[in-house]
């Protein structure tokens, strides 16, 4: 059994972690951005055996768990390996930046493979590479140094820097980096697909997928291999992915703004205005989620309670 020590770097609330305001104005915790990489590293972990993760944060963001009691907990656990996931910060606005992977100083050989691995992974899939030319880096870091197994960590990107910061705060930038890490893990630990796992489908029926599916039909989308069944499938995902509903386009997808706004709790009239975009904000505060105000796939998964 491989075991992984995944950590999702300081907590929801850790003083000056954050996008640079006048780059994001939600001033996007750096949390939440290594919260949902790990998350997502998880998630597609979940389909292969022979591995087992320990989280050394807090998952709900709110306890900035102290650097020792990570690295403590890494080493009882008996880690395999340790891998750590931040953004960076240091550009002060202006452009440039990137990926950047760090090991201590006196690594081990294995640390030196792993990231070099991971750090050519993330960047083929991200494209991330930036101006940074010694994306490799060593550093006297606690993690990297208190961990008795090999660690590497990533910085995913600057959360100051202007070319950085819109790619940063995507979705697919943060699948994309999940996607890399659990390539490289995959192949390091040689890790097999869990087939029954895999095969399982998803035949649960939900009312409000049912509903969903309705109105994204009224709003002019397709269904055509499953129809509205009231199952959440790859066909709900791709269609949950273009049916982003956000302000401005009130126009468009007026039944699926109203399911929306009765989730959300504001007057289902259809119409996407700023209410609208105020409770959508709330809605993903409370539910950790990137908070831009729009409801996009992973907004859509919370409202329907689907994954
Ligand atoms: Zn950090």
């Amino acid at each position: 059994m491989f075991k992984l020590a995944l950590n999702a770097g300081h907590g929801m609330n850790t003083l000056g972690k954050r996008c640079l305001k006048k780059l994001d104005k939600n001033c996007t915790r750096e949390w939440y951005l290594n919260s949902r990489i790990c998350e997502k590293i998880e998630e597609k972990l979940e389909s292969y055996d022979g591995i087992t993760i320990l989280r050394l944060d807090d998952r709900t963001g709110q306890r900035d768990i102290s650097l020792k009691k990570r690295t403590d907990a890494a080493n009882d656990f008996l880690a395999d390996f340790y891998l750590s996931i931040h953004h960076n910060a240091g550009i002060n606005g202006k452009s440039g930046g990137g990926i950047e992977a760090y090991i201590y100083t006196k690594a081990s050989k294995q640390s030196l493979e792993w990231q070099k691995a991971l750090y050519k992974a993330v960047v083929d899939k991200t494209k991330l590479k930036g101006n940074r030319a010694q994306g490799i880096c060593k550093a006297n870091l606690h993690e990297c140094r208190e961990s008795n197994m090999p660690c590497v960590l990533l910085e995913c990107g600057f959360m100051d820097s202007k070319t950085d910061v819109p790619i940063i705060l995507t979705e697919k930038f943060a699948e994309a980096v999940a996607e890399a890490c659990v390539e490289v893990i995959a192949n390091k630990a040689e890790l097999k697909k869990a087939i029954a796992k895999q095969s399982t489908p998803q035949t649960n029926k939900s009312n409000k997928v049912l509903a969903w599916q309705k109105a994204a039909i009224k709003d002019g989308f397709t269904f055509s291999k499953c129809g509205a069944d009231g199952i959440w499938g790859d066909e709900c995902r791709a269609v949950a992915k273009l049916a982003v509903c956000k302000k401005r386009l009130t126009y468009k997808y007026k039944n699926l703004t109203e399911i929306v706004q009765t989730a959300v709790g504001v007057k289902a009239d259809g119409k996407f205005g700023s209410k609208t975009q105020k409770a959508v904000k709330e809605f993903q505060k409370k539910n950790r989620l990137i908070i831009d105000g729009q409801v996009g796939l992973t907004t859509w998964q919370k409202i329907l309670g689907v994954k």
